[in-house]
């Protein structure tokens, strides 16, 4: 039975209708408009929205589904996709399985296995040894659902190109984890994407300060060094022009580096930590972005590079480069969903406009997925994945806190 939500406010992606209203027919959107401007048949169930804000869906671009076991927690905070960055192909398929099923959890967009050179630099990665590999692996991953693909630290400039130059033949988006590669070359290769701040910004500074693992926890090395980067200058410039000129979405991902332990106080951020995410984050597994070993210069160190991976966003945005919303959920502190609330609150720290930080976790998003138009936004052809609000989320970011109703494909969640 298609189904109506009047006497709301829409904002649709890019327009705010009001009074509007929006109809759906099974999962899909069939129509968007002024609700005092039509009649609706009496074989449309209609629904009061009681004067709230409707909004699509929140996407949230960089996610580790293979570590969250709490999949229910996203869609509670308004967030119906995720863009998985490099988990097993089963654990997606089992997400999509559950999904497909009318299980409460955001459907998962797959950048296939992060892909490295030579050997993989983490459990979860696949390496190529030679370019002549990579359509083969890039088919495979395909079949196995991938919408995209990641590359990864230990990827270098052969098979970065060749990923890149198989994946646009195959319409697929690419985007890249690197630490070795300049940014710029991957712009200059075609790239679509870019993850983290200190990934794009990297190739302005002078050498990389080493970090002694077995001391310290080597999360010390996404902030070493940065507090220094100068943020004007010509190669800063081109850096930024070039983002702009390539159209790629850069997702600073700036929640990543939201120093732990802020998240141990009660409630960080008016968010309250279940107990078993903070039993979770506690394992050692975690050491790798924990602040164990790091000494008092050491925060100092990381508090002034985020200052700068602000500024730098804050440039970015100003110059029209498009930034999607990401947060390397479920880091520890990330809690799913929440987690995205906290990272549109930073991009509004840098600057960006209410609306401006939801269309990162929306419009912008879809694009980084290439799929515009079927999610992100409340159009006909769109997947009926809603947010309804208590308060306007284009007055204050905050207020997209004030989740009353999701809908997640046409069903009242
Ligand atoms: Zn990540």
């Amino acid at each position: 039975m298609p189904t109506a939500i009047i006497n709301v406010t829409v904002w649709d992606g890019s327009r705010t209708i009001s009074p509007g209203f929006v109809l759906w027919e099974g999962e899909t959107i069939t129509g968007v408009g002024r609700a005092d401007t039509v009649r609706f048949s009496s074989s449309v169930r209609l629904v009061d929205g009681k004067g709230g804000w409707l909004i699509p869906g929140l996407i949230d671009l960089h996610v580790h589904v293979d570590e969250v076991k709490t999949p229910e927690l996203f869609v509670r905070y308004g967030v119906t996709s995720v863009r998985d960055m490099g988990s097993s192909p089963r654990v997606v398929a089992e997400w999509r399985r559950r999904w497909r099923a009318g299980d409460k959890r955001p459907y998962v967009y797959w950048m296939g296995r992060n892909i490295d050179t030579g050997k993989p630099s983490w459990w979860e990665a696949v390496a190529v040894r030679k370019p002549a590999e990579v359509p083969a692996l890039l088919e495979h991953l395909r079949k196995l659902g991938a919408d995209g693909f990641k590359l990864y630290v230990n990827a270098d400039r052969i098979t970065a190109g060749a990923v890149i130059d198989y994946a646009r033949w195959m319409g697929l988006p690419v985007t890249a984890h690197h630490e070795t590669i300049p940014a710029s070359e991957l712009l200059r290769l075609g790239i679509s994407g870019i993850e983290h701040a200190h990934c794009m910004l990297h190739e302005l500074l002078a050498s990389r300060p080493r970090i002694d693992e077995k001391r310290k926890s080597g999360y010390l090395r996404v902030f070493a060094g940065f507090g220094r980067l100068s943020t004007e200058g010509e190669r800063v410039q081109r850096l930024m022009e070039l983002a702009y000129a390539t159209s790629i979405v850069w997702t600073p991902t700036l929640s990543l580096y939201d120093i732990p332990p802020w998240w141990k106080s009660k409630s960080p951020a008016g968010v309250s930590i279940p107990a078993d995410w903070r039993a979770e984050w506690s394992r050692p597994y975690w050491d790798f972005i924990s602040t164990r070993g790091w000494t008092p210069a050491d925060f100092r160190t990381a508090e002034r590079a985020v200052e700068v991976y602000k500024h730098f966003v804050r440039e970015a945005y100003r110059l029209g480069v498009l930034i999607g919303a990401g947060t390397d959920t479920p880091a520890p502190g990330l809690l799913p969903g929440a987690a995205l609330h906290h990272e549109l609150r930073l991009l509004a720290e840098c600057g960006f406009s209410p609306e401006d930080a939801l269309r990162a976790a929306t419009v912008t998003a879809a694009k980084a997925l290439r799929q515009e138009g079927k999610v992100g936004v409340l159009q006909p052809g769109a997947r009926a994945d809603m947010v309804l609000l208590e308060k306007s989320p284009l007055e204050r970011v905050e207020n997209l806190f004030t989740v009353r109703k999701v809908y997640l494909r046409g069903r009242e969640i």
